[in-house]
């Protein structure tokens, strides 16, 4: 068996237009949506991901502002620079590039974000709505990767889904949304006895680890969807996933590819996070 690819770039472009469209005839109504990232730090990859996402609002007819900060900041400063974008009218989501440095309290400052501009939905309000089924916004990668089996028509109820790594932006909040697509959900981590016995018997493989190419092929059930969540550099420069992609495209059903897979989703559903406060606002 060959796997179907699960295309990240062609999807997202599906979605962009989409949200285009949206942005269009909200602005029309006088509400263009509007999106702040701060950045804290010189971290390179920080500063690839922050430039991504400022593009991609631009290219979707959104309003951004990204502001930066050296990385001795002092963290009041920037609370209250987050405290003046929660009662900025024009700016509808806020996102706060982590990791931030070390002297900062990350919670504080997620927890100063107002929960109706939280569009990466790492604020403790929106994780509980989320857990209670009721989400205001859905963490981005998560949320990416359940538009993936939305797209492909992947069915999860039902389903064993294994999730390999329990981060708070990508495990635990993947888990909550396979549970509540009514898959059977085991979440393995570092601790995890005997990883194989869990990744063989999935039918959905969530790899979240951040190990290159970690996942090999007799890890994965033939037939298993597979979603590569990892971004690992290689020493030649090169990016990889967790997944071990050649051997394993050879035995799964449908795979995603890195990259071209989940990263191009992630920013997307960013996207999306943002378009809907904006929408909600403008009722
Ligand atoms: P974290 O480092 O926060 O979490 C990694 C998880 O993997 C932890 O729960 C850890 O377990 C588990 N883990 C690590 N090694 C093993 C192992 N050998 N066996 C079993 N479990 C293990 O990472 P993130 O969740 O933030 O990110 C994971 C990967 O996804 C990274 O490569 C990151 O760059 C990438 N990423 C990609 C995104 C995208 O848009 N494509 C978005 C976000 C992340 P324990 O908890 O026990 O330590």
């Amino acid at each position: 068996m060959t796997a179907k690819i699960l295309d990240g770039t062609v999807l997202a472009k599906k979605l962009r237009a989409d949200f285009k469209t949206r942005a269009e005839a909200l602005a029309a109504r006088g509400t263009r949506p509007g999106l702040a990232v701060i950045l804290v730090g010189e971290d390179a990859a920080s500063q690839v991901y922050v430039r991504n996402k400022v593009n991609a609002c631009a290219q979707a007819g959104f309003h951004s502002e990204k502001i930066s900060y050296p990385p001795e900041v002092e963290p009041g400063l920037v609370l209250a620079k987050i405290a003046e974008l929660n009662a900025d009218p024009e700016i509808h989501g806020i996102l706060v590039q982590l990791p931030l440095p070390r002297h900062f309290d990350s919670d504080a400052v997620l927890k100063a974000i107002a929960p109706e501009k939280d569009v990466d939905g790492f604020h403790a309000e929106n994780v509980g709505a989320l857990m209670q089924g009721n989400p205001r916004f859905i963490p981005c990668t998560p949320y990416g990767i359940m538009k993936f089996f939305a797209d492909a028509g992947i069915e999860l109820k039902g389903k064993e889904a294994v999730v390999l790594g329990r981060s708070n932006i990508v495990g635990k909040p993947m888990a909550m949304l396979l549970m509540q697509a009514s898959a059977t959900v085991t979440i393995c981590h570092s601790q995890t006895r005997d990883l194989l016995f869990h990744t063989r018997r999935a039918d959905i493989l969530v790899a979240a680890l951040g190990r290159a190419r970690f996942v090999t092929a007799e890890m994965v059930k033939p037939g298993a969807v597979v979603i590569d969540v990892g971004i690992n550099r290689l020493p030649d420069g090169k990016l990889c996933g967790d997944v071990d992609f050649g051997p394993v495209s050879e035995i799964a059903a449908a795979i995603t590819p890195v990259p071209g897979g989940v990263g191009p989703m992630t920013i997307t559903m960013l996207l999306a996070n943002t378009l809907e406060a904006a929408e909600r606002g403008a009722h």
